[in-house]
């Protein structure tokens, strides 16, 4: 046979992202969904999104790593920033996808390759849109924030992420979610003297100490915070407590690890300084922090995409990549068509509808005619 290779080179497979795929989100989220692309083996997928993008005249292209960045300069007042990772987390008997009446089953569907699919049948039809838009497609969300692709980003090409506006295309269900909470985590440390529990009036046990600790803890009253018309409810959580040294002995310490999610109204320093009031007189060590991020819904191209969508948006509760836009003092929020409820579950799946809903509420707000 005339086109057979040398043995052991593999013929690359052709790109599955064709035009006929690019101009429909539906067909292109499956597309996606069947480029295996876990955490750290996305050099494919990013392969077949920036050669798509480079066939397309009116956007220029770049690449760090495994994310690729896209972008209009037509010179339009503001820019905005579509954003979505193109990793997954691992397969789960789930690959690849398959399609059972409305809904694409496998893994990646919600959380987020029906989103990318938006961003990317955006960047493929619409040559020339009201705003200026950067297209994101990062790699290495799902996995520890050091490979994070918005990270790298943020730090060596800071000029990508300048925008007056960023929409993550995370799953929300259709549905508006801005702002995100913070996150911090303490240990809170009591202390006491080891004796041999038959002579337990020579020493201090510390993990009775920590009782004064938990019950601060079950006493606390949550704050509820609206920004925006978004409602943030924190929370303070003794998550992990360790301590003993060995069943004869009283223990002379004890480690109660405390998680406290925090409205975006407080800064990591003033969060911090809040748990360490609540634990006033036990010793606090901070060992994690992330920043919560403002809803920011008040920026105009913000309204304009409320309008577009129009419903109210909620809160987000979780820690997600807006907060890395908000630290840039970019408003960004999460918009896209899955459900978060099935992130990571082995049924795995988005709702035909939702993506075809998406791309018209997408349309809508960037294409010229609204302008
Ligand atoms: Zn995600």
């Amino acid at each position: 046979m005339g086109d057979s290779l040398p043995a052991g080179i593999v013929r690359p497979m052709a790109n599955p992202l064709t035009p006929d795929v690019l101009v429909d989100p539906v067909q292109l989220t499956r597309a996606l969904v069947d480029v295996e692309s876990v955490s750290r083996n996305e050099r494919q997928i990013a392969g077949y999104v920036e050669e798509v993008l480079r066939q397309m005249p009116h956007l220029s292209v770049d690449r760090l790593g495994n994310t690729v960045m896209a972008r209009t300069d037509l010179g339009r007042e503001q820019r905005v920033v579509l954003a979505g990772h193109l990793d997954t987390v691992p397969l789960n008997d789930n690959f690849p996808s398959t399609v059972v009446d409305d809904l694409i089953y496998g893994c990646g569907t919600s959380d987020m390759k029906s989103g990318v699919a938006l961003a990317l049948h955006l960047a493929a039809t619409l040559p020339d849109p009201g705003y200026d838009i950067t297209y994101l497609f990062y790699e290495a969300e799902e996995i520890d924030s050091q490979f994070n692709g918005l990270r790298l980003v943020a730090e060596d090409r800071p000029d990508w992420l300048r925008a007056d506006f960023a929409v993550l295309l995370e799953p929300t269900y259709g549905v508006v979610e801005a702002g995100c909470q913070g996150t911090l985590r303490v240990q809170v440390r009591t202390t006491g003297r080891r004796a041999h529990t038959a002579r337990a009036w020579r020493g201090v046990n510390a993990i009775h100490a920590a009782g004064e600790v938990l019950r601060r803890l079950a006493d606390y009253r949550a704050r509820t915070v609206t920004i925006d018309g978004c409602t943030f409810r924190e929370g303070l959580n003794a998550v992990r407590i360790s301590g003993g040294v060995a069943g004869n002995v009283v223990p002379d310490e004890c480690v109660v690890e405390v998680n406290m999610r925090f409205a975006p109204d407080r800064t990591e320093k003033q969060a911090l300084e809040h748990v360490q009031e609540v634990f006033e007189g036990f010793d606090v060590e901070l060992t994690d922090s992330a920043p919560g991020a403002l809803p920011g819904l008040t920026a105009e191209p913000a309204r304009e995409f409320l309008a577009a969508v129009g419903a109210e948006p909620a809160a987000k509760l979780g820690w997600t990549d807006v907060a890395r836009f908000a630290a840039l003092g970019i408003p960004a929020l999460n918009y896209g068509p899955g459900d978060p409820l099935l992130a990571h579950a082995p049924d795995e799946h988005v709702e035909i509808g939702k993506i075809r809903d998406g791309a018209a509420t997408l349309h809508r707000w960037l294409a010229p005619a609204e302008f």
